[in-house]
């Protein structure tokens, strides 16, 4: 079919986490019949009943409305999902293994329920985080299982990794930078193609490459970044042990072109579903191939180290045990407008400070439902960020939340028992903070 007819697209998407749910509802808001199928009937009920699993700015509203209209449904039944459309998008996770190596068990599984269902040509696109090879493996699960049935159908492998961000994942599914297709498949790029057209209309926005390459990007892209992260974070280091403000150098460096302001933050060290995740699985192809990684390496070196960072600055306030101290710490997720709190640096936070005879009383926007399936009550779970000083003898900060930019210092000095605070977000000005008479140490100044 031309173009123009192809532009409204039945497809089915494997998997309704974050990335699978995101790209069902923006691929249905552009018109396009989308069925989602997951494993997890507790997770499809919900969503049929207009319950989000998780906290994504708009996409509350984006599932609704196109819930509403008949685009976008979910399911359980995987022979419907199957039989649904000619592209099948898996969007499993893929997390880490005991080598931390990606681990592709729901990947495999997804492939081989299409192969065992498939009564027509397929496109099955890797939109998971997999590892380079894993589209051969994915076609290989699919030729097995079909040759189990003594069928021969035609179907393609795509790899098409998602780049959106935890936060702003509609904004960036809905305005993606680049879309990365790698294809080996004339007929399966043609239907990406118009898949994505709706997507691109100021400019090309399709990066066409081999399937390989295509894998490969998705790493390359997240070790890059967390490269960036790891070596603002050491520079700030240094810059504390020589009293110069990473501030100020973050904006002196920014400034070239070549390095850009983005990404540039010094923190409490990377975490989430993916960085972490990625960089091991990553290092471990590399080695898996002979190849030294000396950068990455390094790079998850340095992070493992700053995760301490904040209660390494606290013992030097208040010495070594921390018994009977009670800590408040305002974020628990790994970063701003989620609730995602996988390898949410935060959870080493809270290890150390319950390590050290702390009680820790926490408070969160929207992750306090997520960390406590992971920490259960070992913590307490603040309603406010004000309630969590209450009693409390410093205040340690983990993630940048827009509503702890300009807080009440006043009410904060009141509450806390001592005006000490531990910021590991550099939020605040320091020469404000101690003309308030706070005690403030940051990140790097
Ligand atoms: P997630 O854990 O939130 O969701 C995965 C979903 O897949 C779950 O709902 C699970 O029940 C379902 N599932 C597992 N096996 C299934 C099967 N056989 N059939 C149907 N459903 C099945 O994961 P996520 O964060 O959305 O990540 C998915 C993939 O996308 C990963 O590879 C990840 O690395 C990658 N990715 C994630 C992000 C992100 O920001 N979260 C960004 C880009 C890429």
């Amino acid at each position: 079919p031309a173009l123009a007819e192809r532009k409204r697209m039945k497809l089915t998407i494997v998997g309704t986490g974050y990335v699978g749910l995101v790209t069902g509802a923006c691929l249905a808001e552009v018109g396009n019949e989308v069925l989602c199928l997951d494993v997890d009937a507790s997770k499809v009920a919900d969503l049929r009943a207009g319950i989000m699993p998780i906290h994504e700015p708009g996409l509350e509203a984006l599932v609704s409305r196109n819930q509403q209209a008949g685009r976008l449904r979910f399911t359980t039944d995987v022979d419907e999902a199957v039989a649904y459309a000619t592209l099948q998008m898996i969007a499993v996770g893929t997390p880490p293994g005991e080598n931390g190596a990606a681990d592709l068990q729901h990947v495999v599984a997804a492939a081989r329920q299409i192969g065992r269902r498939m009564a027509d040509y397929k496109i099955i696109v890797d939109k998971s985080t997999v590892p380079v090879g894993t589209a051969d493996k994915v076609g290989e699960a699919i030729a097995e299982e079909l040759a189990g049935r003594g069928v021969q159908l035609p179907y393609a492998v795509v790899s098409n990794p998602e780049f959106l961000k935890e936060g702003a994942a509609v904004e960036d599914f809905m305005r993606p930078d680049r879309i990365v297709v790698g294809s080996d498949d004339e007929r399966a790029t043609q239907w990406l193609r118009a898949l994505y057209q709706p997507f691109q209309r100021s400019h090309e926005r399709l990066v066409l490459m081999d399937v390989r390459s295509a894998e490969l990007t998705k790493y390359a892209a997240n070790a890059m970044l967390a490269t960036r992260i790891s070596f603002m974070n050491e520079m700030a280091n240094l810059a504390e042990a020589l009293q110069a403000d990473i501030e100020q150098v973050r904006r002196g460096i920014g400034a070239d072109p070549r390095i850009g302001y983005q990404f540039l933050y010094p923190g409490v060290g990377y975490g989430g579903s993916c960085f972490p995740k990625d960089v091991r699985a990553l290092r471990r192809t590399a080695e898996a191939h002979g190849v030294q990684l000396r950068v990455l390496e390094a790079v998850e070196a340095a992070n493992d180290a700053q995760k301490h960072k904040l209660v390494i600055k606290l013992v030097q306030r208040l010495g070594a045990s921390l018994r009977g101290r009670c800590i408040a710490l305002w974020g628990l997720a790994f970063k701003p407008d989620t609730d995602d709190m996988r390898e949410a640096p935060s959870l080493t936070v809270i290890d150390g400070l319950l390590d050290r005879g702390a009680r820790v009383s926490a408070y969160d926007p929207t992750a306090s439902k997520a960390a406590r399936k992971l920490l259960g009550e070992r913590i307490h779970y603040a309603a406010s960020p004000m309630a969590a000083l209450e009693g409390a003898d410093a205040l340690l900060i983990a993630t940048e939340w827009k509503e702890f930019r300009s807080p009440d210092f006043d009410a904060i000095k009141r509450t806390l028992k001592r005006p000490l605070i531990i910021d590991g977000r550099n939020l605040y000005d320091p020469a404000y903070l101690r003309e308030l008479g706070f005690v403030y140490d940051a990140i790097g100044r």
